[in-house]
């Protein structure tokens, strides 16, 4: 699978999502990490799982349980504006020599 066939998503690393559906629905969290191949980001303090780890864990080097964001589908996260702070659509998109950038619907402000 070529790094071109993959599929853009309007979430990225550093954004604030908004939780649309599940346990967490209506939350929001900043994006930590996204995953291409898993169609699903972490998101900073949702959805945290209890987790076992060996001694030797850099965050329980004795061992034990661990709390770890676990992966969030993409398709329950929505784009919150950084500038009006309303959850937008990611449909307003626009080509501006060649780049691509994420409009917000609200305010029109343009995020990268
Ligand atoms: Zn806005």
């Amino acid at each position: 699978m070529s790094e071109a066939r993959a599929r853009r998503f309007h979430i990225k690393k550093g954004d604030t999502v908004l939780i649309l559906n599940g346990d967490e629905q209506g939350k929001t969290g900043k994006v930590l990490r996204v995953s291409r191949k898993k169609e699903a980001a972490i998101i900073e303090r949702i959805n945290f799982v209890k987790r076992h780890v060996r001694p030797g864990h850099p965050t329980a080097p004795q061992g034990g349980v661990i709390e770890k964001e676990a992966l969030v589908e993409i398709s329950k996260l929505m784009l919150v504006c950084p500038k009006c702070n309303k959850p937008m659509r990611a449909k307003n998109q626009r080509r501006d020599q060649g780049k691509r950038a994420r409009i917000c619907g609200s305010c029109n402000e343009q995020i990268d």
